[in-house]
């Protein structure tokens, strides 16, 4: 099993199967390593470690066995050549930065994208003399003309949050490499189980482990996956001197998480296929957003580029605010949480959470109106959601 190559098989048995490297205790299941250091044999095996020119593990901020294990099964199952794990799903975007950005540099990013990367973005980077342009996240002709020649990076996320806008990944991909840009995409909503984003063109793939990849509400975790070159160039190095390390439990909670992930996406998506669907019929209800409707406006892109539909549902209600939160407080059973991609429910109402910190007016354009309600939809028993959120209907 050791040195397998996994690359052929199907991502279901990547889940299960690759990053493991049994030890000489032959252990079935994957061991937490809850070591800082490791020990070399002599003084020369040690600077050979240090300069890279003999492999092994040396210091758990950059090389930990469970950690590794971790990378190397979300690497086969995006399809990517190597993966870093980070402390957090915003500790990855921010090593991109760090990583690929230099001052002077621009990034154009999509309005649509979780609302820390805005903020990374516009007041971190922005403060070393990084210039970032929001554009919206469908209008492909605003992304190709707002790439300028110092422009390092388009950054997206599809679905987006809450609406479920979908990008054109493949079309996108090769606007960025046109203009020698690069094409990074937050996978998080959808997975490599729903989408693959370097099977379209993508050069850099993000995850916030947090949700789905855990799919339990435990951890706070993180990935990047791209090309040998690009991580050891660029991330590695940061990572290495930046710290921003994933710990070995948490990694070891990620890799269980991955060996369900595809059943649990299934699951996900025909919950909320299914609640989408039986939400349409309420006169209080004026819209639903979710891709596997006819209604939706990019649902032939939604078709052709991921293998379901997601499992994020959101919605308007005609009577605003006042509606939204009475909906939310007569649930009994959905949490109300901001969190998503768990086994349990979630209810969140945008406009005065998630995106409360937007002028009203950046809101309206964002399309996130105050009847706006979104549902992480989770793997309870469907008639049970349905009956939670109905109690006002
Ligand atoms: C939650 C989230 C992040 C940030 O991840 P953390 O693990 O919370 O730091 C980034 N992108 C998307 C799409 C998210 O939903």
């Amino acid at each position: 099993m050791k040195d397998k190559n996994w690359k052929n098989y199907g991502l279901e048995t990547q889940a299960i199967r690759s990053g493991q490297h049994r030890t000489h205790e032959d252990e079935h299941s994957l061991p937490i390593f809850a070591t800082s250091s490791y020990v070399f044999k002599n003084a020369e095996e040690a600077a050979l470690r240090f300069t890279g020119q003999k492999p092994g593990n040396i210091y758990s901020r950059f090389t930990n066995p469970t950690v590794n294990a971790f990378q190397e099964r979300l690497a086969y199952m995006e399809g990517g050549e190597r993966c870093l794990a980070f402390a957090s799903g915003m500790a990855a975007i921010m090593a991109v930065g760090m990583g690929l950005l230099k001052s002077g540099d621009h990034v154009v990013c999509s309005r649509g994208v979780f609302g820390n990367t805005v903020l990374l973005f516009q007041n971190y980077f922005g403060k070393f003399g990084v210039e970032t342009d929001f554009v919206d996240l469908i209008d492909t002709k605003a992304w190709e003309s707002a790439i300028k020649p110092n422009t390092r990076f388009l950054f997206l996320e599809t679905p987006s949050n809450p609406l479920t806008e979908i990008a054109d990944i493949e079309l996108l991909a090769t606007i960025a490499h046109r203009n020698s840009c690069l094409l990074i995409v937050d996978n998080c909503f959808c997975t490599p189980v729903l989408q693959k984003p370097f099977e379209l063109g993508a050069d850099i793939v993000i995850h916030s482990a947090t949700k789905y990849i855990d799919g339990q509400g435990r951890c706070v975790g993180g990935a990047i996956i791209a090309s040998n070159e690009i991580i050891e160039k660029a991330i590695y190095p940061f990572l290495r001197t930046g710290g921003a390390t994933m710990s070995p439990f948490n990694a070891w909670v990620f890799l269980s998480g991955l060996e369900t992930l595809a059943v649990r996406m299934k699951a996900h998506c025909d919950n909320a296929f299914a609640l989408a669907k039986w939400l349409t019929q309420f006169p209080s209800v004026s819209k639903v957003h979710y891709p596997g409707l006819p209604s939706h406006a990019q649902h032939e892109l939604a078709k052709r580029q991921q293998s379901h539909f997601g499992g994020i549902v959101s919605f308007e209600l005609r009577g605003g605010k006042e509606q939204a939160w009475k909906l939310i407080d007569a649930t009994e059973m959905i949490s109300i949480t901001a969190n998503l991609g768990d086994v349990k429910t979630t209810i969140t109402h945008p406009a005065t959470t998630t995106h409360g910190r937007l002028t009203p007016e950046v809101r309206k354009l964002a399309g996130i109106t105050d009847g706006l309600v979104r549902v992480s939809v989770g793997l309870e028993n469907i008639e049970d959601i349905k009956n939670d959120l109905a109690r006002t209907f």
